[in-house]
């Protein structure tokens, strides 16, 4: 379907549930309190080793969806009860009911089961990484081209797990352009016509998502680094697509009001799948200046895993703006490497912060995680040794994370009162 051998597939799950709630509290979140610098993860955890089983029975028709949504639930109950006992200010479902971060909206699996409208296997691929494997993307063969499934529709049957704020990760335009065939056209159905219709559709997920209770909203712009890469493996990544990927997004961020966008944001990296990457090599520099064109009022950018920190936080200095059209750009450096086991001390992350606000205004400086902890559902976490021990590590650094900012802030005249 979505796969061919050697090839790691991909797709998405939902499930049914918990009500949404207008939660006045949560629509009024603060990202400075509790923590002073601000802190939010990307959105991923590993899924646990049970529920990648039960993905895969699905798929092989032993398990019915009911029977599949019950361990999504059971897997998602967990994830917020520890992520919230971390101390994180804001909390994600860690995408247990999507089977992947990009592809959440377009099929029901990561092999494939239950693909959307006018889509087929067989697609470009987003990335080839560094271990040798690839992530395949389906392609389309008609329109109109219309998400299957909204973050929404998941974050409707999460929320009821939360007591604290919780966050909304969403897949960008400029990923789901590539479902569109490079080089040929689709008969009947423009690259433009496509893409008019993408950015309604990337509209209406982000919207979806406020309405559905989400306090903040990032974007998964993971593309953004990969696209000057010039793999001659990866066609796409050859034909300088990084400024129409940047107006794609800004197409969608038009849509939105200043006050809007201080809630949006954008991520960048380079890949984290099987504890892997597809574009740590691409300098920073050929992406951060493009980026922060982009009127999103946060991003939350990679870079514990940085060889030489100093220099992109001075890139991040120097190119993030305090005015995208009505609103300043705040900038979540990455202090936890997700791919590696070793947890990062609070120590750690309060000297990487305060090390970040030589070259960033303090004001505009959060802490974040380099990626999502696992943004395919079926994912080994090879240098971990199980998904189920990636889990505990996660949480363990994600606390570090939060108490470090907790301490950075302490340090840096920017702690809250009480
Ligand atoms: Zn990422």
């Amino acid at each position: 379907m979505i796969t061919t051998s050697a090839v790691v597939p991909w797709g998405r799950e939902a499930s049914a549930r918990t009500q949404p709630e207008e939660d006045p509290a949560r629509m009024a979140y603060d990202p400075r309190t509790q923590t002073g610098i601000p802190t939010e993860n990307v959105g991923s955890l590993p899924r646990p080793a049970k529920l990648q089983a039960a993905y895969a029975d699905y798929d092989s028709g032993t398990i019915t969806k009911e029977q599949l949504e019950a361990e999504q639930d059971e897997a998602v109950r967990d994830s917020i009860e520890r992520m919230e006992a971390t101390g994180a200010p804001i909390v994600s479902d860690g995408e247990q009911r999507w089977s992947s971060f990009a592809t959440y909206a377009l099929a029901d699996t990561l092999a494939g089961t239950g693909l959307a409208d006018k889509l087929a296997g067989g697609g470009q691929y987003f990335a080839i990484f560094a271990d040798g494997h690839r992530r395949q993307l389906p392609k389309l063969t008609g329109g109109p081209f219309r998400y299957k499934t909204y973050a929404a529709d998941t974050l409707k049957k999460s929320i009821g797990f939360a007591t604290r704020p919780m966050k909304q990760a969403v897949i960008a335009p400029s990923m789901l352009a590539l479902l569109y065939p490079l080089d040929d056209e689709v008969s009947g159905y423009s690259r433009e016509e496509f893409e008019a219709d993408l950015i309604d559709e990337c509209e209406k997920d982000i919207r979806g998502a406020f309405a559905a209770g989400a306090a903040r909203v990032s974007v998964d712009f993971t593309e953004g680094r990969l696209a000057t890469r010039k793999d001659p493996r990866n066609p796409w990544t050859g034909r300088d697509l990084l400024p129409h990927f940047i107006d794609l997004n800004n197409r969608v961020m038009a849509r939105f009001t200043a006050e809007e966008r201080s809630n949006i944001g954008v991520h960048t990296c380079p890949g984290g799948d099987r504890d892997s990457v597809h574009s740590a090599d691409v300098d920073y520099h050929d992406l951060l200046p493009s980026m922060f064109t982009i009127n999103a009022g946060y991003f939350l950018i990679q870079l514990a895993s940085e060889r030489d920190r100093d220099r992109v936080y001075k890139l991040v200095g120097e190119h993030s703006r305090e005015d995208a059209d009505g609103v300043a750009q705040m900038c979540y450096v990455g202090v936890i490497n997700p791919l590696n086991p070793r947890v990062e001390s609070a120590q750690e992350v309060c000297n990487a912060l305060v090390r970040a606000a030589e070259f960033i205004p303090k004001e505009r400086l959060g802490a974040t995680d380099d990626c999502g902890f696992s943004p395919f559902s079926i994912d080994e976490k090879p240098n971990h040794g199980s998904p189920d021990y990636a889990r505990d590590v996660a949480f363990q650094k994600i606390k570090n994370r939060v108490e470090g900012a907790r301490m950075a802030a302490d340090k840096l005249g920017m702690a809250v009162p009480g």
